[in-house]
């Protein structure tokens, strides 16, 4: 069977299918395997270009564990799992411990240690009624919906707080208006806006609490690195350099795959890692379901500098979030196709961690806020905030930042589109602005063309490294039980 794609979901699907007994042929139109996870090197600094956060690494070790051939991945639980800093100079430290963490809460925000006790329990039970049901098997055959473990599920769903949005949802539960803010961020985990997406999104912080959030010791790019490799002990081929210009179908049944070269091949089976709405736009040239998907809302997109900065600071850490001074229209803006004059800024470090990702005495520094994903005003953007940026963080960390800054790159929309073939350059494909995202979401099976599947982050259950693996891991089963 053929993969067109070598993201991590691809990755995943093809360790699997390998590992199930099956001939896999991976199609990459990069150089090398990972997709949005590449890397960048400028004068002696290194930085991780697309995800800096990982979590539940389990999901990793699995697919690692499936034979017994050992590949070195070492990864290492972060103590503190982010900072936040607000205009006014509050500063709260997310702390991994559970009770360093309501402390933090009661010492910062002066709210009393069982609010957010009551709110990480909550998380929790959201995930273990749902969790199962909506991210670890396909919502399109029916088994999924009828059997005993989905019917315990059905009594509890008003405990998902589905129809409230997440902010909503926080606003009555977490009172403060800063703890609000913060709990609210979780939205953009997949690219979301709190202001409308269901609160159901609540349980995404009982990730981070309960699973912990962590880094691997050779960098974010070590995570496709590894698979890659596992994917080749088992004997998955790959093509790299290959870019695949059309699915080969006839009358509902895909055959096979053309490539740019004009060469083709037949496949029984193909397993889209491309985004949902270029395999039909591009790859299947099928306009109606293109524009059937296209009216599902896409997640946020990303403006990033990376910046190498010739100094070192205490107060920051790993992951930093410099909060925008109004939430609410920072958001209202993004809807509206534009970025607010004040936005919230990520700042992530691996050099704090990893040493040797910048000189000595230096920092390797990726900044990103978010942007609309139709954003083709990319040029513009890029020169009017990075003077934003400059001066917020100038004035929060109360030095010159524009003086320290030593090597510089940065990607917009237009680059992430271009590069990853990902439509507007959508960092985790549809947005979950609807409370009905998941069920609209493209099945891991196609029901229109028989034999095609789809995995990765604009397919079930979603974006983001732990999503796209269990899309893998539900489209190898898919296909295992169809094809074996
Ligand atoms: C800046 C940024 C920050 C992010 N931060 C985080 C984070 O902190 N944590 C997190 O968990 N997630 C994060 N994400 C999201 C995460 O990167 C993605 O959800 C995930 O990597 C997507 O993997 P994928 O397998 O779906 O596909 P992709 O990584 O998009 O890979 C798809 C592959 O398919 C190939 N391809 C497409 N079309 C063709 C074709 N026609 N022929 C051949 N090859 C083709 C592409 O070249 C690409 O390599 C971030 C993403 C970005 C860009």
């Amino acid at each position: 069977m053929a993969i067109i794609g070598a993201g991590v979901a691809g990755l995943s699907t093809a360790i699997r299918l390998s590992h199930a007994g099956f001939e896999v042929d991976v199609f990459e139109a990069a150089l090398s395997a990972g997709g949005k996870m590449r890397e960048l090197m400028i004068d002696g600094y290194r930085w991780d270009m697309g995800p800096s956060l990982f979590t539940m690494p389990h999901y990793i070790e699995e697919l690692l564990d499936l034979n017994e051939v050992y590949i070195d991945f070492e990864y290492q639980k972060l103590d503190e799992i982010c900072h936040y800093f607000w205009n006014d100079n509050t500063h709260f430290t997310a702390y991994a411990d559970r009770d360093a963490f309501e402390d933090e809460v009661l010492e910062v925000f002066g709210v009393d240690k069982t609010v957010i006790n009551k709110y990480l329990k909550q998380a929790e039970d959201k995930y273990q009624i749902s969790g199962g049901l909506f991210l670890e098997q396909s919502l399109h055959q029916i088994k999924t919906w009828i059997n005993t473990d989905a019917l315990k599920a059905y009594f509890k769903l008003h405990r998902l707080d589905i129809f409230k949005t997440l902010h909503e949802y926080n606003q009555s539960t977490l009172k403060h208006e800063k703890l609000v803010q913060l709990f609210d961020r979780y939205a953009t985990y997949n690219g979301s806006n709190p202001y409308r997406c269901s609160g159901i999104m609540s349980m995404i912080p009982h990730f981070e609490q309960y699973f912990g959030a962590y880094f691997p010791n050779k960098g974010m790019r070590s995570i496709p690195d590894v698979l890659y490799q596992k994917a080749l002990q088992l004997g998955v081929c790959f093509y790299f350099d290959t870019h695949v210009k059309t699915i080969t179908h006839q009358q509902g049944k895909v055959s096979g795959i053309a490539l740019q070269d004009g060469s083709t091949k037949n496949y029984d089976v193909v397993v889209s890692n491309a985004d949902v709405l270029s395999t039909y736009r591009k790859l299947l040239a099928d306009n109606k379901r293109y524009k059937r998907y296209q009216k599902q809302e896409r997640s946020t997109s990303g403006l990033i500098f990376y910046w190498g900065i010739d100094k070192q600071f205490d107060q920051l850490d790993v992951h930093n979030i410099f909060f925008a001074d109004d939430y609410q229209a920072e958001f209202q803006a993004l809807a509206e196709g534009s970025i607010y004059d004040d936005p919230t800024i990520y700042l992530h470090i691996s050099s704090k961690i990893k040493q040797d990702d910048a000189p000595l005495g230096c920092e390797n520094w990726f900044v990103m806020i978010n942007v609309p994903s139709n954003g083709y005003q990319a040029d513009n953007w890029a020169n009017k905030y990075r003077t934003i940026i400059i001066n917020k963080l100038s004035k929060q960390l109360h030095v010159d930042l524009s003086s320290m800054i030593k090597a510089e790159y940065h990607i917009d929309p237009l680059e992430i589109a271009t590069v990853t073939h990902a439509l507007d350059g959508a960092l985790y494909g549809s947005s979950s602005n609807s409370r009905y995202a998941a069920f609209f979401r493209q099945s891991n099976k196609s029901r229109e063309y028989k034999n095609l599947y789809f995995c990765g982050g604009s397919a079930h259950p979603g974006g983001g490294i732990p999503l796209c693996i269990l899309s893998g891991k539900i489209t190898s089963q898919l296909i295992d039980e169809h094809h074996s």
